[in-house]
């Protein structure tokens, strides 16, 4: 860890206004004499987050982050406290005392990012210099005004040009290559350029920093790779790195917020060319996927940018079912969302260069509530004068209605009134009876299947920790956001000390077994923990979030994580070094409760087994659990007399 004196913390914090900064990551609105704004480390619904200029602190009152801006950086950019201390250095303008070591093995992404704005310029020099690309833009129909707003660039057909130039520059080879802008060949192992003859998009984070690229193929150079029987994907985007995850980031985030905030509306398309098409002609809210389906990620994210999301679709096969795909995630976060499906199978780019953008809006205007599409699909999708087919599109609609989670508090009582709603289209539609409809999904949605214990790659399933409140009346089983105090006791405070000591998973994973944990959550994170370990990787708290794909569990992560060091500055710190926590102790308090517990449950389990096993019939059986139970019980006496003698000592 860098050395770094308390003059250093406070010139830095004395130079950056906390809210100026958590206001270029997230719209903010003033509240009397604080600010407030939905909070990124939960699923947040209303605006959560505290921001307190007076004090330059923040705090969610819903999750219990907080802390002040070096938390914050570290916590949003997902990086190590040095990490997030060397970033505000460098916009503060604050030299740190020792040159920052990087964190852990590589690059940090303060580094990353500078190559990648620096390949950014590369590019765009490049694309000054080629016709070709430029002239294949402009008969995409994008002004020389949006590719300079989106700084669009171009790679040149060359095995190495970009590698070259960097190496001509100075810039680091390894850097380019953690950066995803050169890799290493199947065959020879020697490094080459990844994008090659191919318009680039720049890819942005919400602060305008290029984070990744995405390029086009030239026409000219896909043919030319078609008749030497080479196959090439007409996009190709930066591979998966530290600044890039493509299942959190929608292309042209930053140039959207503002209109996105003052519209109320964000569109979600699939294209680069349609975003900047969209923005060419006037509609500066929209922004693109990249290249994957949308999750629940992308939701949170259009979330923070306006009330409400329209989902563009083409008008074709593929688009429809891009369309039936998302409808249920949409749904099932219970966002404002509207379907957009393109006329006459026109992908959005056209139609926008085309018709302009007030067809375009005539169209938002027009644009279908999910479970409206959803009704208008399947009965289109299926011939309804047909009994069989009524019946089927009665299927596909009631199936997409069960699986809606029973939503918290007045959304609940929104997504049910929808649901009505459709079902009342539904029935005039098939001309079925509504009364017969609203049975079928109330028997639908009735939880009669056992529920599973077993989790799944860090995936909550309907289990113990999640079931306990279902109605029983038909209602849709909820899905309840986990909080922390839904955790046994126990399980929650192994699970804080290893996220907020990550070191100390090399101790835990010999002394306790996932299965003795109570609470499936706290399984799931300590799973994940135990599979980074087993990789040789750190179990630091961003990696963790990284591997649990439930968005209630990495909220739950993201609250258990103790941003606020509570104690004062002078405490935190002797001769410029951060003085750790002291989650080590309490460590050494839990290990020996969890193994009691374990003991306990052990205990009762050979219980049970004795009961049901008849010694006359299986001697050989009962002796057997019968010495293991004495064995059992002499360890856990064992254990309490040490327990007494520590504590009395
Ligand atoms: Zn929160």
């Amino acid at each position: 860890m860098p050395r770094h004196s308390e003059a250093t913390l406070a010139a830095i914090k004395g130079a950056i206004d906390i809210v100026s900064l958590i206001g270029e990551y997230l719209p903010l609105h003033r509240a009397g004499s604080k600010f407030k704004a939905l909070c990124p480390f939960h699923d947040d619904h209303n605006p959560s987050l505290e921001i307190n200029p007076e004090r330059q602190t923040y705090k969610c009152w819903s999750c219990g982050a907080g802390g002040d801006l070096f938390d914050f950086v570290k916590d949003y950019e997902r990086v190590e406290f040095p990490e997030a201390l060397r970033m505000l250095a460098e916009r503060a303008g604050v030299a740190l005392e020792t040159p920052s070591p990087a964190s852990g093995s590589g690059p940090g992404k303060a580094e990353l990012l500078r190559a990648c704005a620096w390949a950014e310029r590369a590019f765009r020099t490049a694309l000054v210099g080629s016709d070709e690309a430029r002239g294949y833009l402009q008969r995409r129909g994008l002004s020389a005004a949006m590719v300079e707003r989106f700084g669009l660039g171009f790679a040149p057909d060359r095995r190495d040009w970009l590698l070259a130039r960097g190496r001509r520059e100075g810039v680091d080879v390894a850097l380019l290559e953690r950066a995803g802008l050169v890799s290493r060949g199947e065959k020879d192992g020697g490094l080459r350029d990844r994008f090659r003859g191919r318009v680039i998009f720049p890819i942005r984070d919400i602060r305008g920093r290029a984070i990744a690229f995405g390029g086009r193929i030239l026409p000219s150079v896909e043919q030319r790779m078609a008749e030497s029987g080479r196959g090439v994907a007409k996009y190709l985007n930066s591979p998966e790195t530290p600044l890039f995850q493509k299942r959190r980031n929608l292309y042209a985030v930053d140039l959207a917020r503002e209109a996105a905030r003052s519209a109320g509306w964000v569109a979600v398309v699939e294209g680069y060319t349609d975003v900047v098409a969209a923005h060419q002609v006037g509609l500066a809210n929209v922004v693109g996927t990249l290249g994957t389906a949308l999750g629940d990620d992308h939701v949170q994210a259009l979330r923070r940018l306006a009330d409400r999301a329209v989902l563009v679709f083409d008008g074709d096969e593929a688009g429809q079912k891009a369309a039936d795909r998302s409808l249920e995630l949409f749904l099932s976060h219970e966002v404002d969302v509207r379907v957009l499906t393109l006329p006459g199978g026109q992908d959005p780019c056209d139609f926008l260069l085309g018709e302009g953008k007030a067809a375009f809006l005539g169209l938002v205007e027009a644009a279908a509530d999910p479970l409206d599409y959803l009704v208008d699909r399947s009965s289109s999708a299926f011939d309804l004068d047909d009994v069989d087919g009524a019946r089927r599109a009665a299927e596909a609609v009631l199936d997409v209605l069960a699986r809606l989670p029973g939503a918290r508090g007045a959304g609940r009582a929104g997504l049910d009134l929808k649901a009505a709603k459709a079902l009342d289209r539904l029935a005039h539609r098939l001309r079925l009876p509504v009364e017969a409809l609203r049975r079928d999904l109330a028997k639908r949605r009735r939880p009669d299947r056992p529920a599973h214990h077993h989790v799944q790659l860090g995936r909550i399933e309907e289990g113990p920790a999640t079931s306990g409140r279902t109605g029983g009346d038909g209602e849709a089983s909820p899905a309840p956001a986990i909080r922390p105090a839904d955790l046994d006791p126990l399980d929650r405070e192994l699970i804080e000390i290893l996220l907020n000591e990550p070191q100390v998973v090399g101790q835990v994973i010999t002394r306790v077994e996932l299965s003795s944990l109570r609470s499936q959550a706290a399984r799931a994170i300590l799973g994940a923990c135990y599979d980074l370990h087993g990789e040789g990787r750190q179990a630091t708290a961003s990696e963790v979030a990284d591997r649990l794909e439930d968005p209630g569990l990495r909220a739950l992560l993201a609250s258990l994580v103790s941003p606020i060091d509570p104690r004062p500055l002078s405490e935190r710190y002797r001769n410029g070094r951060y003085l750790p926590r002291p989650w080590r102790d309490r460590l050494a308090e839990l290990l020996p409760r969890l193994a009691e517990r374990a003991g306990r449950d052990r205990l009762r389990d050979l219980e049970g087994a004795l009961a049901e096993t008849d010694p006359a019939a299986e001697p050989e059986t009962y002796r057997e659990l019968w010495r293991e139970k004495m064995r059992l019980m002499l360890e856990l006496r064992r254990m309490v007399a040490t327990k007494k003698s520590s504590d009395a000592s």
